[in-house]
């Protein structure tokens, strides 16, 4: 999955994910999305504080990974920015990071009951999602995840792995490109719900490993994932009323046009415009 060309472009891309996973119902009031800076690995971008749903390319800045901001700004910061910056100093294969606390995942961090790959599309969890308890490290605390051992312990936790569980409180997803992490969390988010409603009508089996290996390369291929990404952008367009798939598009109505006319003028060939990740 190509990442985007310009730091504009990402800011764009990023907002539009924070305001995509919140609109699948997976974010709410809180929980961010971040992606690696598209020139500089060791930056990564986040938003102001403010709830996902509410995410402009404006509100995004530049941190260090070990989250501080580059150009400081009044307005607040997330408290838990140390989650992102651990995981993108632990993992350099990690582009993108999104912390949040969906309702579906939330029973499996009261309860300690696994969470488990329970369909093909929740195959995206991966082989193990491991359970980090604060407690371990730092005994009675907030349960915030706001100072850099802290976040440092989660990394560790979250290990070779790509969605980890904080006792109490939610989940880190993490992914190799923005477009792969959001196919991740909500289809994890959503593989927690259905494992909890099969579980009320009996017996609940995991997928095998093999299968869970299998259908996880299957989903994340980039027809997927881009096929995902369009489904979930457009429902956000739909919803903020600025969806106008309904009309004729210009590219195709100019090609139509373009098709009827004759042959006269002998034109250069366009130059094609770059495809942009989403
Ligand atoms: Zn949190």
């Amino acid at each position: 999955m190509p990442v985007p060309l310009t730091l504009n472009q990402a800011k764009e891309v990023i907002a539009r994910a924070n305001r995509m996973i919140a609109n699948e119902g997976v974010l709410d009031a809180f929980g961010h999305v971040t992606m690696r800076h598209p020139t500089d690995p060791n930056r990564y971008l986040m938003s102001r504080s403010r709830g996902p749903e509410l995410v402009q390319p404006e509100d995004i800045q530049e941190f260090t990974l070990d989250s501080q901001i580059i150009k400081p700004i009044e307005a607040r910061l997330y408290g838990e920015r140390v989650i992102h910056g651990e995981i993108y100093k632990a993992r350099p294969e990690v582009n993108a990071v999104c912390h949040h606390h969906a309702p579906s995942i939330l029973p499996f961090c009261i309860s300690g009951m696994e969470l488990k790959p329970v369909y093909h599309l929740g195959a995206t969890l991966g082989p193990a999602v491991p359970f980090w308890d604060s407690r371990d490290d730092f005994g009675d605390t907030t349960l915030i995840v706001a100072k850099p051992e802290e976040g440092a312990s989660l990394a560790k936790a979250l290990g070779p792995n790509w969605i980890v569980l904080m006792r109490r409180h939610g989940a880190t997803v993490a992914g190799t490109s923005l477009e792969e992490l959001t196919f991740r969390t909500i289809y994890t988010a959503r593989n927690a719900a259905m494992q909890i409603e099969a579980h009320n009508l009996g017996h609940v089996s995991p997928l095998t490993a093999a299968e869970t290996e299998l259908a996880g390369e299957y989903n994340l291929r980039p027809g997927p994932v881009a096929r995902a990404w369009e489904y979930w952008s457009v429902r956000l367009d739909k919803a903020e009323g600025t969806w106008s798939g309904a009309k004729p598009k210009v590219g195709a109505s100019k090609r139509k046009a373009a098709a009827k006319k004759p042959a006269a003028k002998k034109s250069a060939p366009k130059k094609k415009k770059s495809k942009r990740t989403r």
